[in-house]
């Protein structure tokens, strides 16, 4: 088979990514093969690529937003068979049984794994997944509608949960890329105002198309305070920025694996009673509830394609703002759905 493959870190620029040939591997007991139909590209991944955040081995696979069609059942797996459509979220597996994993905060799990992180991910032609943890998609979604909501989708969902949004409430939402304009249409269809704060002028644009109420910076002054804010963009600079904006009482949510320092700032902007907290990832039922709430919205991706030869491109595009939404990789056109 063929995949795109980290052998070192570096700046996306010089295109680390390599195309090799690799031996299609043999799904372990639990696990299933996935032939892999699209897979979406992630902040993350680049993160992954240049180094921000290092996975435990290299070379190594990137790629956690995978839809495929089940090749080959492993040893004990009874609840999927071949044939099947799934989606591999960026939870790969979890222990199942720490307290996190008791609570059902399995994201938390200390010896949890991610997908194109721990273990080999979706830039391929093949992949191999865990039974427990692939998710059904609703059967009206298509491969590439079905790609960019199997991150950037369910973390936007738990960051609105996390930001304790409720119906009705005024949003800020900085930083306007993949999770983001997904994450928009679940307030909109949840009757919140919508206040985005982007740099990217064409991020702006994207933003007001899809209902958003205002658009600016983030120095700008909204003309109303916000109940709720999420973070997106990895920049810390951007916290104090966002607290400045939020009402007494409000929660700040930062859905992100890795930003820059936040700079030091006067304890006014949190005081009075605002909660500044982060997201980390998302557990599988979370998946399980966005899945359905997305097909429910309907809920409408913006994607740009490129085909698995051109991931360097993708994660470059995707690291200066030169798409809207989301970056998604076809990998078996003729398998693939859109
Ligand atoms: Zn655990
Ligand atoms: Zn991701």
């Amino acid at each position: 088979m063929q995949a795109m493959r980290l052998f070192q870190h570096a700046p996306a620029e010089t295109h680390p990514l390599q195309w090799v040939e690799m031996v299609v591997p043999a799904p372990e007991s639990g696990q299933v093969l996935i032939r892999v139909a699209v897979c979406g590209v992630c902040h993350t991944d680049l993160h992954t690529v240049e180094g921000d955040i290092h996975p435990p081995r290299l070379p190594l696979t990137p790629g956690h937003q995978v839809v495929g069609i089940i090749a080959q059942i492993g040893e004990g797996v009874e609840n999927l068979t071949v044939g099947t459509r799934v989606g591999v979220p960026w939870l790969y597996s979890a222990c199942g049984k720490c307290a996190y994993c008791q609570r059902g905060e399995e994201n938390l799990c200390e010896s949890a794994r991610f997908s194109g992180f721990h273990v080999d991910g979706g830039y391929a032609e093949y992949m191999c997944a865990e039974a427990n943890y692939v998710l059904p998609l609703p059967p009206q979604m298509s491969d590439i509608q079905a790609a960019p909501l199997l991150c950037a989708g369910i973390v936007g969902y738990r960051s609105l949960r996390k930001a304790d949004l409720q119906p009705g409430e005024r949003l800020g939402l900085f930083g306007f890329g993949a999770s983001a304009h997904l994450a928009i249409q679940v307030a909109l269809f949840w009757s919140c105002e919508v206040y985005v704060f982007t740099r990217a002028p064409e991020h702006c644009r994207h933003a007001l198309e899809l209902g958003a109420v205002w658009a600016g910076n983030a120095q700008d002054t909204p003309p109303q305070k916000l109940d709720r804010a999420i973070l997106f963009a990895p920049s810390g600079a951007l916290v104090p920025l966002m607290l400045e904006k939020l009402r007494p009482g409000g929660t700040a949510a930062i859905n992100a694996i890795h930003t820059s320092p936040i700079p030091e700032m006067p304890y006014s902007l949190l005081y009075g009673e605002r909660t500044l907290r982060s997201v980390a990832n998302a557990v599988y039922q979370d998946g399980v509830e966005f899945l359905h709430l997305a097909a429910q919205i309907p809920i409408q991706p913006t994607t740009t394609i490129y085909d698995l030869r051109s991931a360097n491109e993708a994660l470059l595009d995707m690291k200066h703002s030169r798409i809207n939404g989301e970056a998604v990789l076809t990998v078996d056109w003729k398998g693939m759905s859109i």
